[in-house]
């Protein structure tokens, strides 16, 4: 990494993981707790099992309630959390305990009613704490579709995103008068210190995501934006202030654009120039969606916010490696240019070995550039194969266990496997790595897909 701080390592990562898991079970357990230790003066009606029943339903609606500010964490892109922690391991976490909260919430108010008869229970606006409960329910819920069914709905990603945190706020003020009002011990003491701490954090936590596009971000200018195969537009930016960005090979961006091209969302992208080339900060594009197929009409000029860098998915994470195997799928060649010239640039000896799979010769990136830096690494072996060309010969086909095995032979110590590549490939890949011996802690997987 050139000028920046070194990437934590692996072991440094597990420990820190492990550190932050036992921090929030603890965190959660307090709160699944306070029921039992302040119980509220519905439990003195239920006794045996629906006493249970009712104590463990409002300890699985408290700890879903306190699984919010969780959520809130794993997304606000904190600096320590995003040093040790891969983003994209952050936001699978968010997924699933977002669907996990959601499991939660529903079964809070069936624990809580299974003990009564519901046709039994009135309907009336003295209850309407529990309708409040219910609303909030129901907003979960939804939020919990949008999400998983984003492409179902055909949500645009920014809208969708916009959406998702203008709600939560709200519902998290409509959950906590849903808390304080439904239970009659929360109005004192520590449950009531519980609340206020819970409702402080989260709005101290939302604000901070808030406001993270007027934070932390470097300017550049574009400098040129040109074709790079045929569907995708490599952009060079420069810093406007002559500092270059730190960062290590395979990181990755967030960029928005102040241009009249574009509107001014914030979208990942891997750099692919070399961390020593810090005058220049290069990004290919493939034109795939909404934004991206306008990313092409940014002008040379046209001024770009740069967050970042991001991402372990880097040989700088990993001190010691002694054979280097990149594996990439059409654009996700992008963190593999950005290794690859800087190991030339070091003059890493270390053999490497890269599997590039296209469509077709046309698609490709930057393949003269690949190919040069093959050349002026020593111990370099570069496999390019097309699925979509029968005429390519031995280099027709996708990527398979057969080819990969005579590719890269049995794993041995010290070598590791970085994959990148569309959605569909990376599984794929990665069992068949599995299925030749390759152990899951040698492959380092970057997904461009959110
Ligand atoms: C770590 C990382 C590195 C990436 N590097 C590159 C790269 O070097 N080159 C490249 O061509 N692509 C890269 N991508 C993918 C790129 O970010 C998306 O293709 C792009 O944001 C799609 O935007 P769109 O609106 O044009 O497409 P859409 O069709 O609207 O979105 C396609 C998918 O892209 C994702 N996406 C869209 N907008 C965002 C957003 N604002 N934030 C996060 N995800 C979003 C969503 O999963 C969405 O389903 C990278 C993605 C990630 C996560």
């Amino acid at each position: 990494m050139s000028g920046g701080r070194p990437l934590p390592q692996p072991a440094a990562r597990r420990w820190f993981a492990l550190l932050g898991l036992l921090m929030a079970i603890t965190g959660l357990i307090g709160v699944g707790l306070l029921p039992w230790r302040y119980p509220s003066s519905s439990l003195l009606y239920k006794f045996g099992p629906d006493r249970s029943l009712l104590l463990v339903g409002k300890t699985i609606g408290l700890v879903a309630g306190a699984l919010l500010l969780v959520q809130l964490v794993l997304v606000a892109r904190l600096p320590a959390l995003e040093r040790m922690v891969s983003q994209n391991r952050l936001i699978a976490a968010h997924r699933v305990v977002g669907i996990t909260l959601v499991g939660m919430a529903v079964v809070h108010p069936l624990l809580i009613f299974s003990s009564d008869d519901l046709r039994t229970i009135p309907v009336s606006w003295e209850y309407w704490p529990e309708i409040v409960g219910a609303f909030v329910l129901m907003a979960f819920l939804a939020m919990a579709m949008t999400a998983v069914g984003r492409a179902f709905f055909r949500l645009p990603h920014h809208l969708w995103k916009i959406g998702h945190r203008l709600v939560v706020l709200p519902l998290m003020a409509v959950l906590v008068v849903h808390v304080f009002f439904v239970n009659d011990g929360y109005a004192s003491g520590v449950p009531l210190v519980f609340l206020i701490a819970l409702v402080v954090c989260f709005a101290l936590g939302w604000i901070w995501v808030a406001v993270r596009p007027l934070r932390r971000f470097h300017l550049h200018r574009v400098v040129s934006s040109a074709p790079a195969g045929d569907s995708a537009i490599t952009v060079t930016l420069q810093p406007l202030n002559g500092r270059g960005l730190s960062h290590a090979p395979g990181q990755f961006v967030y960029l928005r654009f102040r241009s009249r091209a574009l509107s001014f969302e914030e979208h990942p992208f891997t750099i692919a120039s070399a961390p020593e080339a810090q005058a220049q900060l290069r990004v290919t594009i493939r034109c795939c969606g909404d934004w991206t197929q306008r990313v092409g009409n940014v002008s040379s000029g046209d001024l770009a916010a740069v967050q970042g860098p991001f991402g372990l998915f880097s040989p700088e994470a990993i001190k010691g490696w002694r054979r280097l195997i990149l594996i990439a799928g059409g654009v996700g060649i992008t963190p593999m240019l950005s290794i690859l010239a800087h190991l030339a640039a070091v003059g890493d000896q270390r053999p490497l070995t890269l599997i590039w799979s296209n469509r077709t010769r046309s698609g490709r990136v930057h393949a003269e550039q690949i190919d040069d830096l093959g050349r002026r690494l020593n111990h370099c072996r570069i496999y390019h194969l097309f699925s979509r060309e029968p005429e390519a010969g031995q280099q027709y086909g996708r990527i398979d266990r057969q080819r990969l095995s005579q590719y890269l032979g049995v794993h041995q110590p010290g070598t590791y496997v970085f994959i990148c590549g569309p959605a569909g490939f990376m599984p794929t890949v990665q069992h068949a790595l599995g299925r030749l011996g390759y152990p899951s802690t040698a492959i380092m997987t970057e997904r461009f897909h959110m």
